[in-house]
C-alpha cells in the first residue's frame, strides 16, 4: 500500500530563489547555483541527484548555513538561516574525522561547538556511539577502523546533536556495496522506528537505486549552472522501484 503523500506536513527547511556565485582563480565570477527553490517537509527523505560539479555540495553547504547564498534565502522552521545553527547536521562523503582524536572525542566535537558541558557531552556521545553500533570502540583512533566503521563515527557525530534535519553528502559512496547497504538499512531502521529525533533527511547520492530505495522525492540538479531540473515523486517510499517507469525516466533524464 502506498502511504499518503507528505505534502501536507509542515515545512522544516526551505530555500527561495537561491543563487550562488563563485570567483574563478582567474578572477572571473561564475554561477554554480541558479534560482533554486525547494521545501523539505517533516517526515520526508529527499534525495538530491546531479552530475559531478552540478553544485550539490554547494547547495547543502548553503542550506546548512555554512556558506551564504549570493541571492535568495534559506529558512529553517520559518527563521532565516544566516550561519550554522543547531538542528541541522551533515554527514560527509569523506568522513572528515580528526585522526588524532578517538572515536568518542570525534563524536563529542559536534557538541563542543554548542557549548554543552563535558559530562553531558560524554553521556550523549556514548549514547550515539551505542546507537550506531560502535560500542567497544570509544577509545579507538580512526586509522584503526574500517571505512564502514569510520563512517559510523561520521553518523554518530551528526546524530549526537539530535538533528531535526540530517544532510548527507554521498555518505556511502566511499564504501563497498555490502558495507553501504548495511549502513543504509540500519539508518533507515533508526529512522522508521523513530530512534533518532530527525524529522527529515536530505541525501546527495549518485546512486539512483539508492535514491529510489530511500527517498520519498528525488530532486535532480542540472549542471552549469546548477538549476532544479525536475522532481520525481517516488511512488513507493523505501521500496525498490527499479522496474517502475518513473525510475527509467529518471535514469534517462540524468544520463
Ligand atoms: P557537486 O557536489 O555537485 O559535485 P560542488 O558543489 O562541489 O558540486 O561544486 C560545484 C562547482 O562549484 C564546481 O565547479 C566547483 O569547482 C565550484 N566550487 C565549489 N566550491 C567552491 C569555492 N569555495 N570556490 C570556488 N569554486 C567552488
Ligand atoms: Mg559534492
Amino acid at each position: 500500500m502506498t502511504p499518503p503523500p507528505k505534502t501536507s506536513n509542515p515545512v522544516i527547511l526551505s530555500a527561495q530563489h537561491l543563487s550562488k556565485f563563485f570567483v574563478s582563480p582567474e578572477g572571473k565570477p561564475f554561477t554554480v547555483l541558479e534560482d533554486i527553490s525547494l521545501e523539505l517537509r517533516e517526515g520526508e527523505i529527499v534525495a538530491l541527484l546531479g552530475r559531478s560539479g552540478s553544485g550539490k555540495s554547494t547547495l547543502l553547504r548553503t542550506l546548512l548555513g555554512l556558506i551564504p547564498p549570493s541571492r535568495g534565502e534559506v529558512r529553517y522552521r520559518g527563521q532565516p538561516v544566516t550561519g550554522p545553527m543547531p538542528g541541522m547536521a551533515l554527514v560527509f562523503q569523506s568522513f572528515a574525522l580528526f585522526p588524532w582524536l578517538t572515536v568518542q572525542q570525534n563524536v563529542e566535537l559536534g557538541l563542543e561547538a554548542m557549548g554543552i558541558p563535558a559530562a553531558e557531552r560524554r553521556r550523549r556521545a556514548l549514547d550515539a556511539i551505542r546507537l550506531i553500533g560502535l560500542d567497544g570502540f570509544e577509545s579507538a583512533f580512526p586509522k584503526e577502523l574500517s571505512g564502514g566503521m569510520r563512517q559510523r563515527v561520521g553518523f554518530a557525530r551528526a546524530l549526537v546533536t539530535n538533528p531535526d534535519v540530517l544532510f548527507m553528502d554521498e555518505p556511502f559512496s566511499a564504501l563497498d556495496v555490502l558495507t553501504s547497504e548495511t549502513l543504509r538499512s540500519e539508518l533507515l531502521d533508526l529512522w522508521a522506528e523513530q530512534r533518532i529525533p530527525t524529522k527529515s533527511i536530505l541525501i546527495v547520492t549518485h546512486n539512483i537505486e539508492e535514491a529510489a530505495l530511500m527517498a520519498d522525492r528525488i530532486l535532480i540538479l542540472s549542471a552549469n549552472p546548477g538549476r532544479m531540473r525536475s522532481e520525481i515523486q517516488v511512488p513507493h517510499p523505501r521500496l525498490d522501484n527499479r522496474n517502475h517507469p518513473a525510475f527509467k525516466e529518471l535514469v534517462e533524464q540524468i544520463y
